[in-house]
């Protein structure tokens, strides 16, 4: 099944890529593993996902230690200050960065760690109540204040999209995140960092890739959907 999923994606992405006339290796698929156990994420290991995206930082050090040290952990999810310093070792690239306050403690740890920590900011594009992330006219007074960190890379940008049925509904949300991210790759401030767009999830990543997408998020598409009930909590909110 999974397998057969991984296929799917995959031709779906390329397909996506084409129309968009994109090069395949202009976007990264990351198999969203949240919820679902070791084995599942060992099955995908032994198809090729070598980049996994998790939302909880518990979730990701125990499957951290539990999985080939080969793989790229994406941290996704909202994070909180006093928990940065669990993962800021284990991650490639960290998805969720909306204040100047968790920039700041990213800095901190991963200067003790003598490395520079890779960030993304988190937009909140449709203005949702619910949902993390820096309005958009926050965003670039925002990255060029932590563009200031030295220990802090900002990468580009990232936003989860309401959910919809129809994806053709979040279209112009990706174009409007594209445009911000075209606008800070032109300040090219600190020439050339910034090349990631993450945006796109299973109900609407093939509308993200035509809009200029370079990471997609897919989780239910991949390994099913996810048992919330197993876990014991869960807020209500879509995570
Ligand atoms: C869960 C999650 C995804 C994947 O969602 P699917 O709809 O299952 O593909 C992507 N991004 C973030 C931030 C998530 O929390």
């Amino acid at each position: 099944m999974l397998k057969e999923n991984l296929t799917a994606v995959e031709e779906r992405i390329q397909a996506a890529c084409s129309r968009a006339g994109r090069d395949r290796s202009e976007v990264t698929l990351i198999s969203v593993s949240k919820t679902k156990p070791v084995r599942a994420l060992e099955e995908a290991y032994g198809l090729g996902v070598r980049v996994f995206g998790e939302n909880k930082v518990q979730e990701i050090r125990d499957k951290y230690e539990a999985l080939p040290k080969d793989i790229e952990w994406h941290m996704i999810g909202h994070l909180q200050t006093n928990k940065v310093k669990y993962i800021i070792d284990k991650v490639k690239l960290i998805h969720s960065v909306d204040s100047m306050r968790l920039a700041e403690v990213i800095e901190r740890e991963a200067e003790k760690h003598n490395r520079t920590a890779d960030i993304l900011l988190e937009v909140n594009v449709a203005q949702e109540t619910s949902k993390f992330g820096l309005k958009t006219e926050e965003v670039l007074p925002f990255y060029e204040e932590a563009i200031r960190l030295p220990h802090v890379n900002v990468r580009g940008l990232m936003t989860i999209a309401p959910f919809v049925d129809n994806p053709e509904n979040n279209r112009s949300i990706f174009a409007d995140l594209h445009k911000l991210y075209v606008d800070i790759k032109e300040k090219n401030i600190d020439n050339g960092t910034v090349s990631i767009l993450s945006m796109g999830m299973t109900n609407d990543f093939e509308v993200a890739i035509e809009e200029g997408a370079t990471m997609v998020r897919i989780g239910t598409a991949i390994f099913g959907a996810r048992d919330y009930g197993k876990q014991g909590v869960f807020s209500g909110k879509r995570v």
